[in-house]
């Protein structure tokens, strides 16, 4: 029994009823308006997650977009490290000697200043991480120096340094192993998923910066020498790769590299 009931009892039966009945239209009100509430945030909710899955750049196939990811070669499992991650998580594609770009991807670009091109969809976040990174850069925009790269790009880069090194007196083998220390094998560079940026400071603070502050905007710092041998690079302080600001700021956090959190996360899902 209620306060209300309690304080009513007293009371003839008929003054009850109608007491009772000239609240009644309140609560049936009240109950309404929280049940479509509750429904909105619900549906809501549930719009929200479709248009994760189904959000395609205009005028493009599917290429390149979780659909896709399924065709892409993957790691034996046992080796514990995943080809792609969770299908809708393209901001966790992972591209490495071991993992090529996913077939048929196409991001769709968007210019930056200077002239090079990155995903339309990490362009916000870099352009703020590059202003804030002003102050660790005698307040001038640090510059992408190299952004998107398509396949023949990433070719002739390879082949150039190849050849520099075929000049340096090395055998063609030996250059090979050399080059791709620095330059990926074509179809193995993050750059030909638009994802990566390679950044050129007026000084050598702003690599000190952008290290403590990347993960913010959700970029990491991807080749860091301690994980050269899990990354298969040696140290590129210019190189960030956006992964998200969750994601980023949990490998800043434990100090893992992209290949060593993917592992983490995929035995959290398993578990
Ligand atoms: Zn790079």
């Amino acid at each position: 029994m209620d306060e209300k009931n309690v304080r009513y009892s007293n009371r003839s039966p008929r003054r009850m009823q109608k007491r009772r009945r000239k609240q009644f239209p309140w609560e049936i009100m009240l109950a309404l308006i929280a049940v479509v509430a509750a429904f909105l945030f619900v549906f809501m909710t549930v719009i929200d997650q479709l248009s994760v899955l189904t959000a395609l750049p205009p005028g493009e196939s599917a290429a390149g977009v979780p659909s896709t990811w399924d065709e892409a070669p993957t790691d034996d499992p046992a080796e514990g490290s995943p080809a792609v991650a969770d299908d809708t998580d393209w901001n966790l594609v992972l591209v490495n000697d071991q993992n090529p770009i996913p077939e048929n991807y196409e991001p769709d670009l968007v210019e930056v200043a200077g002239g090079e091109k990155v995903d339309r969809r990490i362009y916000d976040p870099l352009m703020e991480m590059l202003e804030a990174a002003k102050e660790g850069n005698w307040d001038q925009l640090p510059m992408v120096v190299s952004g998107y790269r398509t396949q023949e790009k990433q070719q002739s880069l390879y082949d150039d340094k190849v050849k520099k090194y075929e000049k340096q007196g090395y055998s063609k083998e030996e250059a090979k192993e050399m080059a791709e220390q620095w330059v990926a094998v074509p179809g193995y560079s993050e750059h030909q998923i638009g994802l990566a940026v390679d950044i050129n400071g007026a000084t050598y603070d702003v690599y000190l910066w952008l290290q403590a502050n990347s993960y913010k905007y959700g970029f990491i710092f991807r080749y860091p020498g301690y994980k050269t041998d899990l990354t298969g690079v040696a140290e590129e302080v210019w190189h960030y790769r956006y992964v998200g600001v969750e994601a980023a700021t949990e490998m800043y956090e434990q100090g893992l590299c992209l290949e060593e959190y993917l592992v983490e996360r995929q035995r959290e899902n398993e578990t």
